[in-house]
């Protein structure tokens, strides 16, 4: 009954009711709905009418919703959480089209884990991944957003992209950053497990591009390594 006509079957028992239908859309074509229909009723309870609601079940608007969702998933980093390599690379180019057009500064930290290698084969993947998150997190619960924004650049690799700063108050912000990483801790079987940070730090300058200005953070960030790790280097 209730497939038959809804408004009809919530009038006649009180009852919610729902049923597909098949709508015609302004232009032309069927368009399949679900129809739920609730009781009104007046103060002494009795029905007085119905409320409808009409949900598109098309498999086209499911569709947009789902690639919606893969396309915000392919911009985030699925471990961590943070904005992926992509989104940074798109963030880049939005921010060098606004420095190229009104000279707003910006610039990036570029973050590499120190010893890596050696929590995973010491402790696993597993806790790497753990390591990884807590790093994650630690940077994104203290910066300020949205003049800074997190990325995951690669595997053990983090990008803050910073805007309306200077060299020297970027080079502040790692270093606040990579003192906050050097204090983090995660309880490991009774163990407190700890990593470092290495930064290389450069703001965005006139004929630099995204590969330009990564390239100069990445080999700023291999100088903090050869001259002994868990430091930040800007140039
Ligand atoms: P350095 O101080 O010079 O940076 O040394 P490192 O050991 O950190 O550098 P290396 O590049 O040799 O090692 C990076 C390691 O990161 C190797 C790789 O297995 C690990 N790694 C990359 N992505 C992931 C991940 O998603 N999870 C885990 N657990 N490990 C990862
Ligand atoms: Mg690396
Ligand atoms: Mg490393």
């Amino acid at each position: 009954m209730s497939e038959r006509c809804p408004l009809t079957a919530t009038m006649t028992d009180g009852k919610p009711h729902e049923a597909s239908v098949f709508m015609l859309h302004r232009d032309g074509h069927r368009v399949p709905v679900t129809v739920k229909v609730m009781p009104i009723r007046d103060e002494e309870g009795k029905i007085i009418g119905g409320i409808e609601t009409f949900t598109d079940n098309s498999k086209n608007f499911q569709l947009q919703e789902q690639i919606a969702e893969l396309e915000k998933l392919s911009l985030i980093d699925e471990l961590t959480r943070s904005g992926n390599r992509r989104y940074a690379n798109i963030t880049l180019d939005t921010k060098f089209n606004e420095f190229n057009r009104y000279d707003w500064p910006f610039g990036v930290i570029l973050f590499d884990i120190d010893n890596f290698k050696a929590v995973n084969d010491n402790y696993g993947h597993d806790i790497g991944d753990d390591v990884l998150k807590m790093v994650a997190r630690t940077i994104m619960a203290n910066i300020r957003s949205p003049q800074s924004l997190f990325f995951r650049w690669g595997g053990e690799e983090f990008v803050i992209l910073g805007t309306n700063v200077n060299a020297l108050q970027l080079y502040d912000i790692a270093e606040r950053m990579r003192n906050l990483v050097a204090s983090s801790m995660l309880t490991q079987k009774g163990r407190e497990l700890s990593v470092t940070v290495s930064a290389g730090v450069t703001v965005a300058q006139p004929g630099d591009n995204s590969e330009t200005i990564m390239r100069r953070a990445d080999e700023l960030m291999y100088l903090s390594k050869k001259t002994g790790k868990n430091r930040s280097s800007v140039g």
